[in-house]
């Protein structure tokens, strides 16, 4: 039998939606984009809230030859589901994963000593290479090597035993933002330390910078490899891109009406009672809260769709439970189909309008969206 969670939502109305058609074409518009370089399709954080083991899948049956993820844990959980092209960690890792990392083949950015002894260790242990790639920091000062110390930090890691130095990486601060003076610095920075390791006899068959804004505006930076994520998910990160590229989104987020309610003027709504009828309204419960992900900051501040017509939420969102102004649908329902992303009779909430009520990105709105909600792929 099964227990927790799913258990619980098996019968919830709430779903998300996964349309798999629209994956496989948003995949290959953006590999035909990148024609001449290797494909990683990015699926860290859950796929982007879409679910990791089945994006996974359906990204190699779509033509990427690698996946690239952020914690070790979303890379066993690849290799325990069969998953066998190579998967790229993507972030620093502590030391003590290198056992689990070098087990299940998994791919690791190299920014520390500690890490690359550790996986040479375990490399020589198991009798087994591990392929790694190093990360150089170009400037946004998260994880990898400064440029002006990557000689020196070559020279003590690179001979040690069992490691297979495959790739050098970077990661651009800025191109999402369309700041390309700053962009092609980083990009030259990268170029100039690769030049300057080869010189001192460090090679690194595969280079790659570019995840989604790289892949559809920058051909000239795509090296050997793009690393497109929510690209792939329909959304280019930034609206500019539009134009450039033709991407359906992949979620659809929706639920039902879970019950109606006439109420008379001057009744204040939900907790704080921070809205207050101006007039009688009818109003209807929504079962999504910010216990799904669902952000309390949309509280009197967004909409969804019923009927084909928007509506606004109203009150303060609960841990399950949203409030909306029903009161200019006569024919409302319960049980009528909620649109909360997505689309309905013409009109539709894109994932972009939702992060802009949040002043926030569409990542984050997509990869908010707990496991409780149920994913359904079509
Ligand atoms: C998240 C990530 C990507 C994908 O970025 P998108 O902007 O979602 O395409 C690529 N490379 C690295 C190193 C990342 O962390």
């Amino acid at each position: 039998m099964k227990t927790g969670v799913n258990q619980l939502t098996t019968h919830h109305p709430t779903v998300a939606v996964i349309d798999l058609q629209a994956y496989r074409e948003n995949i290959g518009r953006l590999k035909s984009l990148a024609k001449n370089s290797e494909f990683m399709a990015v699926i860290k954080t859950n796929a982007y809230g879409h679910g990791i083991v089945k994006m996974g899948m359906e990204a190699i049956q779509a033509g990427a030859q690698r996946l690239g993820v952020t914690s070790v844990e979303e890379g066993l959980l690849l290799r325990k589901n069969k998953i066998t092209v190579p998967i790229h960690i993507l972030s620093a890792v502590m030391p003590e994963r290198a056992a689990d990392i070098v087990a299940q083949n998994l791919t690791a950015s190299i920014s520390s000593k500690k890490l690359a002894a550790a996986i040479s260790g375990e490399a020589v242990k198991q009798n087994r290479p591990a392929p790694v790639h190093l990360k150089i920091n170009t400037g946004l000062h998260r994880f990898g090597i400064p440029p002006g110390e990557a000689v020196e930090f070559c020279a003590e890691v690179y001979d040690l035993p069992g490691l297979y130095w495959e790739g050098i990486y970077t990661h651009f601060s800025s191109a999402d933002d369309g700041e390309w003076r700053k962009t092609e610095k980083e990009f030259n920075s990268f170029k100039e330390t690769v030049s300057r390791l080869n010189k001192h006899g460090f090679y690194f068959p595969v280079q790659h910078v570019g995840g989604s804004t790289i892949t559809i505006e920058r051909p000239d930076m795509h090296l050997d490899m793009v690393r497109p994520g929510i690209a792939l998910f329909g959304y280019p990160p930034d609206a500019r891109q539009n134009d450039l590229i033709d991407l359906k989104p992949v979620m659809t987020l929706k639920t039902k009406v879970l019950l109606l309610k006439e109420l008379p003027v001057n009744t204040p709504i939900g907790y704080g009672g921070s809205y207050v009828t101006p007039a009688n309204e009818k109003i209807a419960i929504i079962p999504i809260g910010h216990g799904d992900g669902y952000q309390r900051t949309f509280s009197n501040n967004g909409e969804m769709l019923i009927r084909g017509q928007r509506v606004d939420i109203i009150g303060t969102i609960s841990l399950d439970q949203t409030i909306v102004n029903v009161t200019h649908i006569p024919d409302v329902r319960e049980g009528d189909e909620v649109i909360i992303i997505g689309r309905q009779k013409g009109d539709e909430i894109h994932a972009r309008e939702v992060a802009g009520w949040a002043n926030t990105i569409v990542d984050e709105v997509l990869a908010s969206l707990l496991e409780r909600i149920k994913r359904v792929y079509v």
